[in-house]
């Protein structure tokens, strides 16, 4: 019996089967300790887009390491890489002159944009505005409010009494059903929709055609702010821009990042904070009372700057939308099997394959594994396609074949 106790894992059958340890990573494909080779089809959990063993962000990294590590950002502190990777950040977020607050990771992310969305509506005098909405299917963390925002209900069963107070739930296909629920509550009393592109661990769904043009226009008719979700779609998966709320027009008044940020080389987060949200907290006497020790941490962002210029000089905004009709393209024939149900995705390189009969779906994974790819199970019965944005052609042959191999 081991000692380690695996995050959203059922630990029974881990115990029983034994844990699979993955030894070592190169491009898109990692290999176990007895140095077999898997097609890592999700790029681990949506994040390694530049794929595994960069040594360039490894040195970066260690260069940062032995001058200092991390240095507090509280007060008035700051190191000199965090300082730059948020004048990076600044430059590409879909909103100009944005502010940018580093987190930890993904939940982080989630828990510091539903406070500061409460804390400016106090600040600006609307204290009233603390209802948070999401979206059925959604997935927004494991921190009490993204537990209680998500929208997978297994993920908010059995913790003993009520989750966060104040939280409605939306149809997530139509944007109606956010103006009747902000309606219904009282714009007067809501202060934020937080809304992924697309949703992922709901088991990847695009968002209806105008979908998020609509709701983004509900938000901003009835003074609600909008928060996209962007932790997996954000830094270049879903393709063409460095975020999905640029490809969309959103201008979201929030944006929670994390994952492709620094492709998972070291955790780090950041909420992109739009002027309107930021300016009472940066011309005033108020305060945000929220933070990480690891906010900013000086390694995760030397990461985060040497991921940045391997997306940038490695054009794989470009490679992502390659890789959204390519992947559309490779997997129709599998949707074709009687196991299948139906492929989603087409927007960035984000796709599933939903299985006829969800209830296979953990030892499909398992039997694919065994055959070489690792794809792993997401939503109700369905299978997670997220490749590392550097997937070659010779990579999507593999996967189909693999697919193929296990499902037809
Ligand atoms: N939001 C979304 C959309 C996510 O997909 C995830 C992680 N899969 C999170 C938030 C939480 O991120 P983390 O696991 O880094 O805390």
């Amino acid at each position: 019996m081991g000692s380690l106790w695996h995050p959203f894992a059922q630990m029974g059958a881990v115990e029983r089967d034994g844990a699979f340890v993955v030894a070592r990573g190169e491009g898109s494909h990692v290999f176990d300790a007895e140095g077999r080779r898997y097609l890592d089809a999700t790029a681990a959990l949506w994040y390694a887009n530049v794929g595994h063993g960069r040594t360039e962000i490894a040195e970066a990294v260690a260069d940062q390491m032995s001058r200092i590590a991390a240095y507090t950002g509280f007060g008035d502190f700051a190191t000199d890489v965090t300082e730059q990777l948020a004048e990076r950040l600044a430059g590409i977020a879909p909103v100009p002159g944005s502010k940018i607050f580093f987190t930890s990771g993904g939940s982080d992310s989630i828990e510091t944009a539903a406070k500061l969305a409460r804390r400016y509506w106090a600040e600006i005098g609307q204290p009233g505005r603390h209802t948070i909405i999401g979206r059925q299917k959604a997935y927004h963390g494991s921190h009490w409010a993204g537990t209680a925002l998500g929208g997978i209900p297994p993920n908010q069963e059995g913790l003993g009494g009520p989750l966060l107070p104040d939280v409605a739930h939306v149809s997530w296909d139509d944007p109606e059903s956010l103006r009747g629920t902000i309606e219904q509550v009282g714009a007067e009393n809501v202060a934020a929709f937080f809304c992924e592109p697309v949703i992922g661990a709901g088991g990847v769904y695009p968002p209806p055609e105008d979908y998020l043009l609509r709701a983004r226009k509900i938000c901003a008719e009835l003074d609600v702010l909008f928060i996209a979700d962007e932790v997996i779609t954000g830094y270049g998966r879903i393709g063409g821009s460095w975020f999905a709320s640029t490809r969309f027009g959103l201008e979201p008044d929030l944006i929670t990042t994390a994952k492709g940020l620094t492709s998972g080389y070291l955790p780090m987060g950041a909420v992109l904070v739009a002027p309107r949200v930021a300016e009472p907290f940066f011309t005033g006497q108020a305060w945000f009372r929220h933070g990480y020790t690891y906010s900013g941490h000086a390694a995760s962002a030397a990461a985060g700057l040497a991921n940045l210029a391997i997306i940038e000089r490695e054009n794989l905004l470009e490679s992502a939308l390659g890789l959204e009709a390519k992947l559309m393209q490779r997997l129709a024939p599998i949707g074709e099997l009687d196991a299948v149900a139906e492929i989603r995705g087409g927007v960035g390189a984000l796709a599933s394959v939903q299985l006829a009969d969800p209830a296979t779906a953990a030892a499909v994974s398992r039997e694919l594994r065994d055959a070489g790819v690792i794809a792993r199970p997401i939503g109700v019965g369905a299978l997670q396609i997220s490749p590392p944005l550097i997937f070659t052609d010779d990579d999507l042959d593999e996967l189909v074949a693999g697919l193929q191999t296990v499902l037809g």
